[in-house]
């Protein structure tokens, strides 16, 4: 199955501009784009992983992390090849990272690597799995979801109509006319890998402005929006990075948009880092703290009480969580079961 980009625009010499992300590759025929699945084919843009994903599960929401998104739900979450980042530190690098290198960015070449490596799923298929394993919702996760925003968006208008919510897991580098394209989705994690440019240049081939703009358009469109933090020892932990996230989140956005901070393990590029240390953790939890962010937790340490969602008025527990099962529960209607205060998110 061959299926024509969307998101792009025809220039002169047969070259196409991709408009899905940030690079905004210019790409002339024969080749892909940074991200090795968008290709020009005779002057048009094709997209290679429409209908191939690569990885498919039925996963809790809490994996996303979207701790504040109809909590307890699952959703049936699809991933592709490729990436428009390069992450030193991926932790799904077999994916994101493939098939940059053994295409060398040939069109023909990477269609045929991509589609002879993935399993055929048209969009309609994909919501019938979705509501035969019974999920509540769909999500576009485990390598960046923006170069394949044709078949996300395919598929989430399907999903919709059957009552399935939409979310994307992304890194946080999609244009605004993909945003808007993009409409369908309901709610977002975003990373934000640090506040640094230099470390977006140098470990992820991509800038830190960028991901704020985008992060800032997701906001304004009045999508639900969690952040995400990689936390890495020596690379974005210093005081000054996580309360520039801190703050960028509570001044730019709102003090309710929850921040997970979660812990960095050695991976693909970068295996001569130690696992994140449990008080720099700790350390940016209080960050958040002192910003006055109403909802912060702790991610991949299990048995930590600060993967607890608490009331920001009484401080009572709210939901109680054991890595991503849900231990208890006293939100109703969206409030806080002892005090009342409402509570910021989406609940059922
Ligand atoms: S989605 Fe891929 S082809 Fe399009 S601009 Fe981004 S990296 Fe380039
Ligand atoms: S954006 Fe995510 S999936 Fe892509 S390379 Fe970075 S960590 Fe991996």
């Amino acid at each position: 199955m061959l299926k024509e980009a969307f998101l792009y625009k025809r220039l002169d010499k047969k070259k196409v501009q991709c408009l899905a992300c940030k690079h905004r590759c210019i790409i002339p025929e024969g080749k892909t784009g940074l991200c090795a699945t968008r290709g020009n084919e005779n002057g048009r843009l094709y997209l290679y992983t429409y209908a191939y994903p690569a990885a498919i599960n039925l996963d809790p929401i809490e994996k996303k992390p979207l701790f504040h998104f109809y909590p307890g739900t699952w959703v049936y979450s699809l991933g592709t090849f490729g990436c428009n980042f390069r992450c030193s530190f991926c932790q799904n690098w077999e994916l994101s990272q493939f098939p940059k290198k053994e295409s060398k960015f040939y069109s023909l070449k990477a269609k045929q690597l991509i589609q002879s490596n993935s399993t055929f799923l048209p969009p309609q298929k994909a919501v019938e799995n979705a509501l035969h394993y019974r999920a509540d919702g769909i999500a576009y996760t485990y390598n960046e979801p923006a170069i394949w925003a044709e078949y996300a968006h395919d598929i989430a208008e399907i999903a919709k109509k059957h009552g399935l919510f939409n979310v994307f897991v992304s890194s946080g580098y999609e244009t605004d006319e993909a945003l808007d394209y993009l409409d369908v989705i309901d709610a977002y994690n975003v990373d934000l890998k640090a506040f640094s440019n230099e470390f977006y240049l140098k470990y992820c081939g991509t800038k830190l402005d960028n991901v704020l703009d985008t992060i800032k358009s997701i906001y304004k469109r009045k999508k639900w929006i969690e952040i995400t933090t990689l936390v890495i020892p020596g690379e974005n932990d210093s005081e000054e990075q996580l309360k520039g996230i801190a703050e960028f989140i509570k001044n730019e956005l709102s003090k309710d948009v929850p921040w997970h901070i979660t812990r960095f393990h050695p991976d693909y590029k970068m295996l001569d880092k130690e696992v994140t240390p449990l008080q720099t953790l700790e350390k940016a939890f209080n960050i958040g703290k002192e910003a006055g962010l109403n909802y912060i937790y702790i991610g991949n340490v299990l048995g930590t009480d600060k993967e607890t969602t608490y009331c920001p008025r009484c401080g009572k527990p709210l939901i109680e969580r054991y890595g991503f099962r849900i231990l208890s529960y006293h939100i109703k209607n969206g409030r806080c079961e002892y005090c009342g205060a409402k509570i910021a998110g989406k609940f059922r």
